[in-house]
């Protein structure tokens, strides 16, 4: 494609108000910005969708793929509070963005990023180290605090205008609100929240899951929903709290036709459903049947026993008779 005289910038893009300013910042400047949100297990892009959508912006959405997942489990520069390796993950975002610079005929990278913002990424020496990782560093331009930052290539060679970007820094979102109502900007996402990687208990649930060697898309998919049971160290259970779990359950196995789920119900008597899942092609009835006592311990309607039907993904179906027992067995499998 033959370039024009107009830069391209490409934005990484969560729809929340900072990144949603830095678009703003640098399309005043005349610069065409093409807003990218990527999107895992952990996060979505539905918020940047809503928001592009609002402001009459089109977003791409890039699936992380393999690759995201192995950089999470070992992070070069370790963890947040949770399972949130935030500065390994925005120079992952960032070094994606660069490599989707020739197809999109782009020169340099933005996003909303505050420095002070956030404990681990946003100060200096964490957005320094996001830059650098990302092996796109002279290429990258903070709009919201440019002014206070290292000058990169697109400032040098007077592609926009330093003077014209801002200095924000810190927690407060003061400046943040004053532009939107400059920009006419109503409507956007509040900025906490929306990455499960932050979150304690799920924290806790993939920790168990790189423990022992479970790391894996088919696994992950199902780690938000239910109580999940560690049964040993290559097999879990599932077991849905309430009615809502047992639906999302069900379409997660409808769009999972992986062959390590085995579905559990009871026969006859409503209740919860249960899936076990394992690393290993064979699951012994040993394992099984636990998976069914944990499983009846969980149905209100059943005193003494129940039929448990076991549903193997090649559609087999067995019986399991299994006694209900009341003394807390399953607490210490019990993952959170
Ligand atoms: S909060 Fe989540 S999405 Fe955001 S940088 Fe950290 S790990 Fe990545």
């Amino acid at each position: 494609m033959q370039k024009n005289d107009q830069h391209i910038a490409l934005a990484l893009f969560s729809g929340g108000l900072d990144s949603l300013l830095a678009v703003k910042l640098i399309q005043d400047q005349g610069i065409k910005v093409i807003p990218v949100c990527f999107e895992s297990p952990f996060f979505s892009c539905k918020k940047a969708i809503q928001s592009a959508k609002q402001n009459n912006l089109f977003v791409h959405i890039v699936p992380l793929e393999q690759d995201y997942l192995e950089m999470i489990q070992d992070p070069k520069y370790g963890y947040g509070k949770n399972f949130n390796p935030c500065i390994d993950c925005h120079a992952f975002m960032y070094r994606k963005l660069g490599e989707m610079m020739q197809e999109f005929n782009a020169d340099f990278l933005i996003s909303g990023e505050v420095l002070g913002q956030r404990p681990m990424s946003q100060h200096l020496n964490g957005m320094n180290a996001v830059a650098k990782s990302s092996g796109y560093k002279d290429l990258i331009v903070r709009p919201l605090s440019q002014k206070l930052l290292q000058d990169t290539k697109p400032i040098r060679e007077g592609w926009i205008d330093k003077n014209l970007l801002l200095d924000l820094q810190g927690r407060t979102r003061t400046p943040q609100i004053e532009l939107a109502e400059k920009y006419g900007i109503i409507e956007y996402p509040t900025p906490a929240g929306g990455c499960l990687l932050t979150d304690p208990g799920y924290s806790k649930r993939l920790t168990d899951l790189k423990q022992h060697n479970m790391f894996a898309d088919r696994f992950i998919t199902f780690l938000n929903v239910g109580r999940q049971f560690r049964l040993n160290d290559s097999t879990k259970l599932i077991i849905g709290r309430n009615q809502n779990d047992n639906e999302y359950m069900t379409v997660l196995l409808e769009n999972n036709e992986s062959q390590c789920n085995i579905v559990l119900k009871a026969r006859d008597i409503p209740g919860p459903i249960g899936i076990v899942q394992s690393r290993d092609e064979i699951v012994s009835d040993i394992i099984l049947k636990l998976a069914a006592e944990i499983l009846v311990r969980y149905l209100s309607k059943v005193n003494d026993e129940a039929v448990v039907l076991v549903q193997f993904p090649d559609d087999e179906v067995r019986e399991f008779k299994v006694e209900k027992r009341t003394d807390g067995f399953e607490r210490e499998m019990l993952l959170n």
